[in-house]
């Protein structure tokens, strides 16, 4: 008899990522002004390109999807667009919080912009925005690209602190470099007042994500879900509290999960796991935080209070300072404005 109306909930969304969040419409107009290709093309003509389809089932599939759009990408001008757009979106979606994640070192290497230069462009895409979510910033180290890459992203992140970045991540292709290469990076970014979310148990198993937590000390984890196949990997995650941003979607696109129905999120819920539900990148999957609630709700069974709940959780794990944590928990509890 309950009718479906989570997709209306206030929302708070741990787990995007800026490069993973830029509109098909704004990567054909950036391609046509920044490298007259595409002049013909229809936004529906370049949607298998930049979204995942029905045949695209690894991560190898998923990454290749930034390949292709990435070099549309090109000035300062472009970073901030994408982000004020991001944020945008965001605020359409009903999402009252949201940390967005994105590499320098990856956009750098795109653009030849500097590191200052990409992120003072994030920031002002954010300053843009007038009435929306409260924005935070994560700095993604891209795991192939080694300790020096994890020290120049720590470095930045901490520099612009009180601009609003208030994490690191590890992410990218994690077949390459174990995560114990950051250790010393992700220390000094502790020890500097940054939190720490690492992206680990999902094409990596369970073993990535106790080095992310015992040996990187992070607090979330993005992803996570094959921490269900060693039960001790659990029984740490919630000694200490430790939440898992969980991506539904995202993970039958990366092939972690096989079909929608089988994803663990009930189950990780059942096992005492502090989770909270995201998008990973919404512009790739094509998907809505939105569409997510109700894909946690309609076929993974939960209800619309554990819902709620998680978005308790995730403010309180958010990399927030205690006044906007303040003001999003009132309004996921229905007393604020
Ligand atoms: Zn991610």
């Amino acid at each position: 008899m309950e009718a479906s109306s989570v997709d209306k909930l206030p929302k708070v969304e741990l787990h995007r990522h800026l490069e993973g969040a830029v509109r098909p419409a704004t990567i054909l107009d950036l391609f046509r002004k920044n490298c007259g290709m595409l002049l013909n093309a229809s936004v529906e003509d370049i949607l298998p390109e930049v979204q995942i389809v029905e045949a695209d089932r690894s991560l190898a599939d998923f990454l290749a999807k930034f390949e292709f759009f990435m070099p549309c990408l090109r000035s300062a001008e472009d970073i901030t667009r994408i982000t004020r757009e991001a944020i945008e979106d965001c605020a359409a979606e009903g999402i009252v919080y949201v940390e967005l994640r994105f590499s320098p070192v990856f956009i750098k290497g795109l653009t030849g912009l500097s590191y200052v230069d990409v992120v003072e462009a994030a920031l002002k895409g954010a300053q843009a925005v007038d009435s929306g979510p409260i924005v935070n910033f994560i700095v993604i180290i891209p795991q192939p690209a080694g300790e020096k890459a994890g020290w120049d992203s720590v470095r930045l992140a901490r520099d612009y602190m009180s601009d609003g970045i208030t994490g690191v991540d590890i992410a990218d292709d994690t077949r390459v470099l174990g995560l114990e290469e950051y250790v010393r990076p992700l220390a000094w970014a502790r020890a500097n007042g940054l939190g720490v979310t690492v992206h680990a148990g999902e094409s990596e198993g369970p073993e990535s994500v106790r080095i992310a937590v015992e040996r990187l000390g992070a607090t979330r984890i993005g992803h996570g879900v094959r921490a269900l196949e060693d039960q001790s990997v659990i029984a740490l995650l919630s000694e200490k509290g430790v939440l898992l941003e969980v991506c539904p979607t995202s993970n039958v696109h990366t092939g972690v999960i096989a079909h929608i129905d089988e994803h663990p999120l009930a189950e990780l819920v059942r096992r005492g796991v502090a989770v909270c539900i995201n998008t990973d990148d919404p512009g790739i999957s094509g998907i809505t935080l939105g569409g997510e609630y109700e894909l946690a709700h309609r076929i993974l069974g939960l209800s619309e209070c554990e819902i709620v709940k998680m978005n308790l959780d995730a403010i309180e794990a958010a990399f927030a300072d205690e006044r906007q944590r303040a003001g999003v928990r009132s309004v996921l509890e229905g007393i604020g404005s």
